[in-house]
């Protein structure tokens, strides 16, 4: 208990010097944005908005790089704006608490995925599902935070974030805090639809891109009791499909892999950020087979099934998903946490040309599986 005292009084203490307040309450920020499209990564100085009594303010200590994030930094899904600081994928301790603060306190672990607001009442609110919010859930970057002034929202490549506590999530003391970060985003987004799915002990599971969601995906198909299938373009990832408990490994450019497949899935999971055959893994969908869709390619690129994709391959069902509401991201990171299910994490420092290296090397295929920004080490 002493200890523990002294460890909140010294994090204040670093709180009040760090991250200290100018007159308006503003918090100064530091971290890494692009400046225009598909541009480097430079440092970039900016503030976040005062600690209100319904916040608490994060020190970040790891931030995820996810396949998002290249697609926001490349303009796939349209127009940004600039400067962007990406990064949903947010793992950090509290070093302030607003005074209605009831579930955090200064010292704890604490951790935030793609969104940081919603209305809290209209049907998709009520239901757990903030990520549908009728009048647009605020993301983490790339928002307007309508609640705050209509501050247009930067991520996690930075030192601090402040955060309503409702959209935080809880990290359990004994988590491994290096390798958190990514569950915010790539755990809870194929966590998500394995749920919908309702996948259990025996299924037949498919997991079609084998990335940062792809190999969660697998992780948590094989803890459910699943016989699991991957899917993706290179031989490279064979091993440590079986490695993560995969029962079979399809690299689609093998047609010998793609033979005795049709009808066979109860589920199949598409992680896939790039053009691909969507009618293939419909013919490969058991009677009452599923279909869900995670991975979202760039607009000019996007897979399409057909009409008669779905006629033809009727008595299956097809599902987009879109992360997971709190509930079920507070859900699956104490699932995680408890059935010791991590990504596989290479962390790398906190400057500009690392994180330039590393988008390279998510377009290139050469990362296994999930780059994570040590903050910290940011100068
Ligand atoms: P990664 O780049 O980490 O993983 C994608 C994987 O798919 C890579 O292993 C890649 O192989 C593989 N791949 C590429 N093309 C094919 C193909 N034709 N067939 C099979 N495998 C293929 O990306 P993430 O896992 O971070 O993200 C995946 C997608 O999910 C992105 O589009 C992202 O935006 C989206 N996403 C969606 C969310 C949602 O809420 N729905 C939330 C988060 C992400 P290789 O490495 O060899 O290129
Ligand atoms: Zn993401």
């Amino acid at each position: 208990m002493k200890t523990k005292l002294v460890l909140t009084a010294t994090l204040t203490f670093v709180t009040m010097s760090m991250f200290a307040q100018s007159n308006d309450g503003r918090i100064p920020a530091k971290g890494f944005a692009v400046f225009e499209e598909k541009g480097h990564f430079l440092p970039y100085n900016f503030s976040r908005h005062a600690v209100g009594d319904n916040d608490i303010q994060i020190e970040i200590l790891y931030a995820g790089i996810c396949h998002s994030d290249l697609h926001h930094v490349f303009a796939d899904w349209g127009a940004e704006e600039y400067p962007m600081v990406p990064g949903h994928e947010i793992a950090g301790r509290v070093v302030a608490t607003g005074k209605n603060v009831t579930r955090f306190k200064v010292g704890d672990y604490a951790g935030i995925g793609c969104m940081i607001g919603s209305c809290r009442h209209c049907d998709a609110c009520e239901h757990d599902l903030e990520q549908y919010c009728e009048e647009g859930a605020i993301m983490t970057y790339h928002g307007i935070d309508r609640f705050n002034d209509n501050e247009h929202t930067q991520g996690g490549y930075s030192d601090t974030y402040v955060v309503a506590e409702d959209f935080a999530i809880k990290i359990p003391e004994n988590a491994d805090i290096t390798k958190v970060a990514p569950l915010l985003c790539a755990g809870i987004t194929s966590y998500s639809p394995i749920r919908q799915a309702g996948v259990k002990s025996g299924d037949k599971v498919g997991i079609a891109g084998f990335g940062g969601l792809g190999h969660m995906g697998v992780q948590y198909a094989v803890s459910l009791g699943a016989e699991v299938t991957v899917f993706d373009i290179t031989e490279e990832k064979r091993e440590d499909a079986m490695r993560m408990g995969a029962s079979r490994y399809v690299n689609i450019n093998n047609p010998e892999d793609l033979k005795g497949l049709d009808r066979t899935f109860d589920f199949i999971l598409s992680t896939i950020p790039a053009q691909y055959d969507m009618t293939m893994y419909m013919k490969m969908l058991k009677l009452d087979g599923q279909f869900g869709i995670v991975g979202l390619p760039a607009f000019r690129n996007m897979p399409s099934l057909t009409v008669a994709d779905l006629i033809f391959q009727g008595a299956r069902k097809v599902f987009g998903s879109q992360i997971g509401g709190i509930k079920e991201t507070q859900e699956m990171l104490d699932y995680s946490v408890e059935h010791n299910i991590y990504p596989e994490v290479e962390v790398i420092k906190a400057n500009g040309e690392e994180i330039d290296k590393a988008y390279q090397n998510v377009l290139d295929g050469k990362v296994k599986f999930r780059y994570v920004i040590d903050m910290r080490t940011m100068k």
